[in-house]
């Protein structure tokens, strides 16, 4: 078969003009849609006219983008108090798509789309694909989930705008989609990270060689924190390049951001995201380059507008706006976890994803871990099993233990357990998110 993508280099097009207009051009950009945006939730959504009017505000006291910290936050609790159509400001008939969480922790939360909002969520998700080195003479296979979570549908319209083939496989069946990703020769995978781990497992168990066997030239992945390390592993067993792509689906879905070929932070679509960076406890800005809770307004979201958005994923902004890739839209750095997903052993703040990163940097152990974090008296107790490579024979895994104990009781000021396990002694799951923290004080 004739390889399709390999040979096409890193593109160099940009798919719209706006991503390399002048900072002005943007503040513009941003400020018009930003008033816009106030003054349609203030008009047509009864919880924002509530809520502006409780705090003394109208939307003619949006003057500068700065004013912005005049609103409060709108967080996810407010979506399930107004659920299921509360947050919704147009009339239901021009509502074309609605998608829902799973609801798993309370009352699942609602996002709606008018017809211009599916348009924009698929020019977004083009603009982000394209900048990842995506092109018509692709075929991007699909395999995250389609029903109510966003994920799916994102890079489905996203590939369809670029006019490449998609193929929308959706989650499990990992024999299947190893067979077909082969033969109809796809170049382009989305998923979650850990899923492009358990596609090459199953893969070595079928006997397929990922880089002898296929066509994948790129893999887009988010919708779980990872870390540089996991990409490194990622792009090695598959020789292949691994893109962040960051959203959620209160902000249409994937495609708020998404990195460039220069790989050092996530440009934001500015001109359709207004973000903020703020302290966790008291809410107050940070200046650039320091870490907190990253706060989103939509600007063009006409089915659900969303004032100041509590995103609860920690990430900071890049002090510079100029990037070698010739882009002027302003960097977020990678998602580093979610504020509710610190971990506080013994008092120390931990994210699960410093503990990835010490993991994997040793050679030999896989990216199939999981942490179990329990009370034994009176103390909190860390323990990490992983599983080692399928090449490492068994008397090392003493020795492999201790060096990852050694380095995480530098990271986790505690002395860890670590226990080195055969390949396939945890669950795997597939295609969906993994949970590798258990926390059992809870
Ligand atoms: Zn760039």
């Amino acid at each position: 078969m004739e390889t399709l993508a390999k040979s096409i280099g890193k593109t160099t097009r940009f798919f719209d003009p706006i991503e390399t207009a002048s900072r002005e051009a943007i503040t513009k950009v941003k400020l018009e849609r930003l008033k816009w945006t106030v003054k349609h939730a203030y008009e047509n959504n009864p919880f924002y006219r509530r809520t502006m009017k409780q705090h003394g505000i109208t939307p003619s006291n949006i003057k500068t983008l700065s004013d912005i910290t005049k609103l409060p936050f709108t967080r996810k609790r407010h979506l399930r108090e107004n659920y299921p159509y509360g947050m919704i400001s147009v009339p239901l008939e021009e509502i074309v798509e609605l998608h829902a969480s799973s609801g798993t922790t309370g009352k699942p939360t609602v996002v709606a789309y008018t017809r211009g909002d599916l348009e924009n969520w698929g020019s977004l998700m083009a603009r982000t694909m394209n900048m990842q080195g995506v092109s018509s003479r692709d075929i991007v296979y699909v395999a995250l989930g389609y029903h109510w979570f966003t994920g799916g549908l994102g890079f489905h319209y996203g590939g369809l705008r670029l006019g490449a083939t998609v193929v929308p496989a959706g989650t499990g069946y990992t024999r299947r989609n190893i067979t077909m990703i082969r033969d109809l020769g796809a170049t382009v995978i989305a998923a979650v990270p850990n899923y492009m781990i358990r596609l090459a497992e199953v893969a070595g168990e079928m006997g397929v060689d990922l880089k002898r066997d296929m066509e994948v030239h790129t893999a887009l992945l988010g919708a779980e924190t990872w870390t540089e390390e996991m990409r490194s592993r990622i792009e090695s067993i598959w020789g292949i390049d691994a893109y962040d792509v960051y959203g959620m689906s209160e902000l249409y879905g994937p495609g708020a951001a998404g990195e460039c070929h220069v790989h050092d932070g996530l440009h934001v679509w500015e001109d359709h995201y207004l973000v903020e960076i703020v302290d966790p406890k008291t809410g107050e800005p940070l200046e650039p380059e320091e870490r907190g809770v990253l706060v989103v307004t939509p600007l063009t979201h006409k089915a659900m507008p969303l004032l100041r958005y509590w995103t609860n994923d920690i990430a900071f902004l890049y002090d510079s706006t100029s990037c070698d890739c010739g882009r002027s839209m302003q960097r977020i750095g990678r998602i580093t976890g979610r504020a509710d997903d610190m971990l506080v052993i013994n008092g120390v703040n931990v994210f699960p994803s410093s503990i990835e990163t010490v993991l994997l940097k040793e050679e030999g152990v896989s990216p199939n871990y999981r942490v179990i974090v329990y009370r034994e008296s009176g103390l909190d107790k860390l323990r990490l099993e992983a599983e080692a490579d399928e090449n490492v024979p068994k008397e090392k895994y003493k020795a492999l233990e201790r060096l990852v104990q050694n380095r995480l009781k530098e990271v986790l000021l505690m002395n860890p357990r670590v226990e080195v396990l055969e390949p396939g002694s945890i669950d795997r799951v597939d295609g969906g998110k993994v949970k590798r923290i258990i926390d059992l004080r809870k």
